[in-house]
């Protein structure tokens, strides 16, 4: 484990064009690790955790878009457009946006500092694209961490979420409040909802959840990369039952070789799973 520096994440927000203000030193074990689990459950706490722990970049694709609905530049493509009114809506953003997205940012997925990607992939789609993408550019998967939580916790904690704007801080009105009333502990801003966090919104979300991203839950078992690990209990709790999960599946577990194709006996091209059911990117 190493001691990280703040990375303010340019490249990944703002796309290719800017620069990051931490060009990471190859750290003496690149975490690549995908966060799964319904929207609420902590993933983005727990991903700026890991982040600090392992030294890794938090590259979160809600970030992406929510950066973009606040550009001063006023130009957004028609794409973009479209995205952010999927997004209000809280729907998902279709895959072929979301791909252009992450494709343009392929400098962040094998940068040698690693990273903990939330929020991506969302769909089977997404998922094999960034399969053949890792594999393409030669950088493994180590492990997705699956978040499991019960409905009603769920929507207790999403109701009650409150992030920061400008540092991307996550905090709850009860569960981790900060430490001054709707202002950032870090950088002092005040505090917002998200739209989507809204009752309405986080319906859909968690019907889109279950119809959507739930199934890669088996897609990342059958490849051998998945991680369960409840998120009951407080962001520190979980946390730590994500390092010794990670570890355990690391130095014990299936999660041993690097490259899923030297684990799973086979298992072939990483398009090898398809289901079928829409088409690839
Ligand atoms: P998040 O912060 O990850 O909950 O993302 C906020 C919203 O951005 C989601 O509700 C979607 O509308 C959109 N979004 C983020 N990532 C994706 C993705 N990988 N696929 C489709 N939509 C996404």
């Amino acid at each position: 484990m190493i001691e990280s520096r703040k990375n303010d994440r340019a490249a990944w927000i703002k796309g290719p064009i800017a620069k990051c203000s931490v060009v990471p030193d190859e750290p003496p074990r690149a975490w690549r690790l995908v966060l799964l689990g319904a929207p609420g459950v902590g993933k983005g706490t727990q991903a700026e955790m890991l982040t600090e722990r392992l030294g890794v970049c938090h590259l979160s694709t809600g970030d992406v878009f929510r950066a973009a609905s606040k550009s001063c530049n006023g130009v957004q493509t028609a794409a973009m457009t479209e995205a952010l009114r999927y997004m209000r809506e809280g729907r998902l953003v279709p895959d072929t946006t979301v791909w252009d997205i992450i494709r343009e940012r392929v400098g962040c997925i094998r940068c040698c500092g690693g990273f903990v990607l939330d929020g991506f992939p969302r769909t089977i789609v997404q998922a094999e694209a960034l399969e053949r993408l890792m594999t393409e550019q030669q950088v493994f998967l180590d492990a997705v961490l699956d978040y499991e939580l019960p409905t009603e916790e769920i929507v207790a904690r999403l109701s009650g979420r409150r992030v920061c704007p400008k540092c991307k801080a996550v905090f709850h009105a009860s569960q981790r409040p900060p430490r001054k009333e709707n202002v950032c502990d870090h950088c002092g801003s005040p505090l917002i909802q998200r739209e989507d966090d809204r009752p309405e919104s986080i319906k859909v979300r968690l019907k889109t959840y279950e119809e959507d991203t739930a199934p890669l839950i088996d897609f990342y078992r059958k490849i051998g990369r998945l991680v369960s690990v409840s998120a009951a209990g407080s962001a520190d709790e979980v946390f730590e039952r994500s390092m010794v999960a990670l570890e355990a599946a690391i130095t014990d577990g299936p999660l041993r070789s690097r490259d899923p194709r030297e684990a799973i006996i086979g298992i072939g091209r990483p398009g090898h799973l398809t289901r079928g059911h829409s088409d690839p990117l």
